[in-house]
């Protein structure tokens, strides 16, 4: 017979729900957990219930915040929009240190096999702030896989008519490759190289 533990399983349970967490890396941090003191387990479940709590999206932008509108939003200028899929990719651009626009998050991109159609992500609102007047550049920084590369298009010819200069990174980053996972020199250059489309 199996000898479980409820309380174990349940923690294993809790860490195979993480994304590249398989059972036997859920076991290990179980394992790592009750080993820990309990000071330190009661802090580290408290990081995590205040970090759901106090995380919001910016209201501007849709990237991650504690306030109504982030950091990055209140101090960056806003002629330059780089748009991207998900809050995550935004610290992989933060890596390009001398891109000081502001961005754009869509919480996803247009793919009909999932349903996913334009109304279901943040286009809406990306022409909300396009059209406020003083943006000059939108950059489409998607991810170079098929959804990526259509909501570019997409977006590229609504922004077209409203006279808007709209390019697209460069070829650095790989066929099907995500951004999140470029290093910055590979950023840098797809930034540096975007063209016009
Ligand atoms: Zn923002």
């Amino acid at each position: 017979m199996k000898n479980s533990i409820e309380s174990m399983d349940k923690l294993i349970n809790s860490f195979t729900k993480l994304p590249a967490v398989g059972q036997k890396t859920a076991e290990r941090y179980a394992y790592s957990i009750i080993s820990m003191d309990r000071n330190e387990v009661v802090e580290f479940a408290n990081n995590l219930i205040n970090a759901k709590d106090s995380i919001k999206f910016c209201s501007v932008c849709g990237n991650w915040s504690e306030e109504d509108v982030c950091s990055i939003c209140k101090t960056r200028s806003s002629e330059i929009i780089c748009v991207v899929k998900e809050p995550k990719d935004i610290l992989a651009m933060e890596k390009v240190r001398n891109y000081n626009g502001t961005y754009h998050v869509l919480h996803g991109c247009i793919n009909p096999l999932q349903g996913k159609g334009p109304d279901d992500i943040r286009i809406k609102e990306l022409l909300a702030r396009v059209s406020k007047g003083d943006v000059k550049e939108v950059i489409m920084a998607t991810n170079s896989d098929v959804e990526g590369e259509a909501t570019s298009m997409y977006i590229a010819k609504l922004l077209k008519p409203l006279d808007i200069k709209v390019t697209r990174l460069a070829q650095g980053i790989s066929m099907g490759s995500d951004i999140e996972y470029a290093d910055e020199v590979t950023l840098t250059k797809a930034l540096q190289d975007r063209r016009e489309i």
